[in-house]
């Protein structure tokens, strides 16, 4: 994988390796602050509600839980007891999951789905989000 920071924003990234609050999207957002997006938070009149939204990339961010979103990851196994009730509910997440990205493609946002697995990996998380939204950024200087 290609080095996609710049030294200072790796070094600020290591900095905050340990910070305390590890919520899922509290990280993701400091996480984009070190890496100077800029975005907006839960913009409502959107489908699904994105937990974040960078309108200059024109992405909307996911935060998903493993397990209540059906990763593909240890995290996302379903239990084994109820299997009926939790498949249900668990295909009922991922089928709106599907819908509401549908929906954003349709009024041209880009949906990055961030996982709560991977937001151990500070560095690989930061290389990740710096490579989608360089992306987009490529698609806007068309
Ligand atoms: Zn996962």
């Amino acid at each position: 994988m290609s080095d996609v920071m710049t030294p200072e924003q790796r070094s600020r990234l290591m900095r905050r390796v340990g910070s305390k609050d590890t919520r899922p999207e509290r990280v993701i957002r400091s996480l984009l602050h070190t890496l100077g997006y800029r975005f907006r938070l839960h913009r409502k009149d959107l489908p699904g509600t994105p937990d974040l939204v960078l309108p200059k990339y024109r992405t909307a961010i996911f935060v998903h839980g493993c397990f209540w979103h059906s990763h593909d990851c240890p995290k996302g196994a379903r239990p084994q007891s109820n299997a009926d009730f939790w498949g249900n509910k668990l295909d009922s997440n991922r089928r709106r999951d599907a819908r509401v990205c549908v929906e954003l493609q349709k009024r041209g946002w880009k949906v990055l789905t961030l996982w709560e697995c991977q937001l151990s990996d500070t560095v690989a998380l930061a290389a990740l989000v710096n490579r989608e939204l360089r992306g987009a950024d490529d698609l806007d200087s068309r």
